[in-house]
């Protein structure tokens, strides 16, 4: 991602003098021009008439190469974008893609005894988590901060493989299927979201870049994030590279990131804390929205909030790099364990 901004960096310092350029190239070309013309006039090579004509020609060729210069900027800047997503879709991490299968709408996700450290460190995240994960039921992970969560997520989307043990989708390990066509089938709203200094359109089609230009499309995946949709588009978002930017709040940042997620085609979506950055109201009305969303797709959320959870058909509460609970909200109440200590808990502090 950090290649992104110094790419998106390159970009603007090698067009942006070439932009540059082209705008004073109208006045010393009209200058340098008129020079020669006036000195012509004077010297009878030349009718005053045949100046004025000439300046003229001057300026629609001139304006033409401001506007091919900025063309060319332009699509040099969405064959980046589209390059990085490409990138990003096959990105080389941790592991080998060596998988030559097709994965196609996933329906049952299965982590089977899964062992799992991060390079260089000494301590086991995962320590034989084991879970089942359907398409048709709506799947929570919860658990408190550093319990493991994100990483489940890491490793399904092969970023890192397992240590020990296996993640198989419907039937296969995971490993055997192409990691493009796997990411592919999963919306992603991760945690740490990236806003770019792009345009806002940009920010939201990267996962689905063949849609760029359906506004509709575009506009109903905002809204479906709470953002507000009488928004321009194309207008670029932050101020790190344009004075002209749009400055965001945490909130919105994090309301592109869904909308991101919505805008994908993918029909299985992962949320990972997806209302972290959202005041109370906010995530109420995203909540509320986003069960009309996804009735006809898989997810997975993770939360730390259990009342936006508390809805979900099958919570997974981890702890120590396991599974220690599972089941839906009455059960894991009834269980008087983890979960209920920790509904317990926020139900004091939020209510
Ligand atoms: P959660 O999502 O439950 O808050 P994570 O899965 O993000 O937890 O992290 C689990 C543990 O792994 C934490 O102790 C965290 O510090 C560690 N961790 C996460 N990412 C990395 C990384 N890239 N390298 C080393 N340790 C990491």
């Amino acid at each position: 991602m950090i290649s992104f901004l110094n790419g998106k960096k390159k970009i603007i310092r090698k067009y942006g003098w070439l932009e540059s350029f082209a705008k004073v190239l109208p006045f010393l070309a009209v200058f340098a021009g008129g020079v020669k013309l006036v000195i012509d006039v004077t010297k009878g090579v030349l009718e005053p008439g045949d100046f004025l004509y000439f300046i003229g020609i001057y300026i629609v060729l001139i304006n033409s190469l401001d506007s091919l210069l900025q063309e060319l900027a332009t699509v040099k800047q969405h064959m980046f974008a589209y390059d990085k997503y490409r990138e990003f879709l096959g990105m080389e991490t941790m592991v080998k893609d060596n998988g030559t299968r097709v994965l196609n709408d996933p329906k049952v996700i299965e982590f089977d005894n899964v062992w799992f450290r991060y390079p260089r460190t000494d301590k086991d995240v995962l320590k034989g988590l084991s879970c089942l994960l359907k398409y048709d039921e709506k799947n929570a992970i919860i658990g408190l901060n550093g319990a493991g969560k994100t990483t489940v997520i890491k490793l399904l989307l092969r970023f890192y493989d397992p240590d020990k043990g296996k993640i198989l989708i419907d039937g296969t390990d995971i490993k055997e299927y192409s990691i493009e066509s796997l990411r592919k089938c999963f919306g992603v709203a991760f945690q740490d979201f990236n806003i770019f200094s792009v345009s806002l359109r940009e920010n939201v089609v990267f996962s689905n870049w063949e849609e760029r230009n359906n506004d509709e499309r575009v506009k109903r995946s905002l809204e479906y994030a709470g953002f507000p949709i009488d928004c321009e588009l194309d207008r670029e978002v932050g101020k790190e590279f344009s004075e002209t930017g749009r400055g965001l709040s945490g909130g919105e940042e994090q309301k592109i990131a869904i909308a991101r997620c919505v805008f994908s085609s993918a029909n299985f979506l992962i949320m990972d804390e997806p209302t972290a950055a959202l005041d109370a109201y906010a995530e109420n009305a995203l909540m509320q929205k986003f069960e009309e969303y996804y009735k006809d797709k898989g997810l997975i959320i993770i939360s730390h909030r259990l009342r936006n959870v508390k809805g979900m058909d099958n919570i997974f509460v981890i702890s120590d790099g396991r599974v220690l609970e599972k089941g839906n909200h009455d059960q894991l109440m009834e269980l008087h364990g983890e979960y209920h200590r920790l509904f317990m808990l926020q139900a004091e502090k939020y209510e």
